[in-house]
């Protein structure tokens, strides 16, 4: 093993923010090792979050299009069935493949893993429990600390991963429920929800808050809501759940307004508690070297990712901001980066967010009513995706682009799509964020045609002019 070598980098975590780091520290000429406890790597996102979501989210999207759309298209059979077995089969296949391309990443470019429970001894040491049933001592200048995030349970429910989940039973149901209830109308519950929609449960959401998503554009979180009561998802908003009973073979959730009321019932199959997630750092030993954490568990860092004690260093989840993989990557990059005496950044304004549902909805940059509070004086620039010609060529026009921009300058300041595959849309509004681009810089971008993409540039045409085809 990596023994008593010395290390320069040590990641605890081989989840997106930490076997990126891994890499990039390999990449710059430092040894390196990556201690993971799962058995796989790729963290949350790899084995139990992004991917086998993904993939499900389109098997089931697929049969949902085959049961309703297909025919119009003019492509007919007799029967459309769903094998829930081959469809997880299809799932697993993609996890698995996935996680073994990173061990692969790793031999490549010459990261050290160890599989196994890390502990912290002192700032530059780390005792590991090995899968094996070893133990090892892995010695670093640095240490970075990527464990991640668990999920949130609620307070009187009890999580089984049988009738009552977290999205990770929720992603392997051996039947599919007739009554499925939600608690939690963020974009993993709705992820899953509609997953389970398409595939036939009647699904209803139970959230506390007033809305759904509470970080979406308000005007988009409308049109996106009864897009999903469309597809028979039913909502249940300033809603709580105040009991859970599991006695009997039906669920029996008891529930009432969030500011107090009548409680009722309502009864469900299978309960997926999607209430958030926690940053993970049990077991390890952040006692033990005076690592501080904030009130609700993360660690706090410094610009360049430092935590209060000096060579220990957190990425991802664990540590404030938005719990999304593709920031726990960009954390690692910049993060490795300063270790190596390089200058690293992460914008954290310009984070884009998905949900992946059909539509998408995908955001960069701040919301109308962010841009309202700052003061800041705006125009927007809207489009409906019916004026965009491949969408209606394809018969899927719902949605919008959404384009908020500066009123003196022109600079783009947020960008808001719904539509099929606005998860790709987005990163033209990215890079816009990024070079402070303005709405006319969008619009005089040339665009192929017929795309949908063309939509973000008549959004852009409509925030500083007129567009040309609504
Ligand atoms: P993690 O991925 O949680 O990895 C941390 C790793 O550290 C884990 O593998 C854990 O086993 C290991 N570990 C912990 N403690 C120790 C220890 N002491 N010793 C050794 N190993 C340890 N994000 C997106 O951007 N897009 C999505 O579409 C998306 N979908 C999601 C869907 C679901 C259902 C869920 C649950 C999450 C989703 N996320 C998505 C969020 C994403 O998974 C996380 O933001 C991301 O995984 C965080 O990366 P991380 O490296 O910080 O931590």
């Amino acid at each position: 093993s990596s023994g008593s070598e010395e290390n320069d980098v040590v990641v605890i975590g081989g989840g997106p923010g930490g076997y990126v780091a891994a890499i990039k520290a390999a990449q710059l000429g430092l040894k390196t090792t990556c201690i993971e406890k799962r058995g796989t790597l790729g963290g949350t996102c790899l084995n139990v979050g992004c991917i086998p979501s993904k993939a499900l989210l389109h098997s089931s999207h697929m049969y949902h299009e085959a049961k309703t759309s297909f025919a119009k298209h003019g492509v007919t059979f007799d029967n459309v069935k769903v094998d829930l077995a081959e469809m997880m089969g299809q799932k697993d296949k993609a996890v698995s493949t996935l996680t073994k391309g990173i061990e692969g990443l790793f031999k490549k470019n010459k990261v050290t893993y160890l599989k196994g429970h890390g502990k912290f001894i002192s700032p530059s040491q780390v005792s590991v429990d090995t899968v094996d049933g070893g133990t090892a001592v892995v010695n670093g200048k640095n240490i970075i600390i990527a464990t991640g995030s668990d999920v949130k349970g609620l307070p009187g429910i009890t999580i089984d991963e049988k009738r009552i989940v977290s999205s990770t039973g929720a992603l392997a149901l051996t039947e599919i429920p007739k009554r499925l209830i939600v608690i939690g109308a963020g974009y993993i519950g709705l992820e899953m929800g509609s997953v389970w929609a398409r595939l036939g449960s009647e699904v209803t959401v139970v959230e506390f808050a007033p809305d759904i998503v509470p970080t979406m554009d308000g005007e988009i979180r409308k049109q996106f809501q009864r897009s999903l009561e469309k597809q028979k998802m039913k909502f249940m908003l300033k809603t709580k759940v105040v009991a859970v009973d599991t006695s009997s073979d039906v669920i029996k959730l008891t529930i009432e307004p969030s500011a107090g009321g009548d409680q009722s019932v309502l009864e469900a199959d299978i309960v997926l508690v999607s209430a958030g997630r926690s940053p993970f750092t049990s077991g390890l030993g952040l006692e033990n070297i005076g690592v501080e954490t904030d009130k609700i568990g993360r660690i706090p860092v410094d610009s360049r990712f430092s935590t209060n004690v000096k060579g220990v260093f957190a990425i991802g989840d664990v540590i404030p901001g938005p719990m999304l993989a593709h920031k726990a990557e960009e954390d690692g990059i910049a993060c490795v980066e300063f270790i190596a005496g390089k200058e690293g950044h992460v914008d954290y304004d310009k984070v884009p967010g998905v949900v992946y549902t059909h539509p998408e909805v995908a955001s960069v940059g701040k919301t109308e009513e962010q841009v309202k509070e700052l003061g800041i004086a705006y125009t927007v620039g809207k489009f409906p995706m019916l004026g965009n010609s491949r969408a209606k060529s394809i018969d899927d026009a719902e949605g919008m682009v959404k384009i908020i921009a500066e009123k003196e300058t022109d600079k783009v300041l947020g960008v808001h799509i719904m539509c099929s595959n606005a998860g790709e849309l987005i990163h033209e509004a990215s890079l816009a964020l990024t070079y402070e681009a303005s709405s006319e810089d969008i619009a005089r971008t040339c665009h192929a045609h017929p795309t949908l993409s063309e939509a973000v540039k008549e959004a852009a045409m409509a925030a500083y002019d007129k567009p040309i085809h609504i």
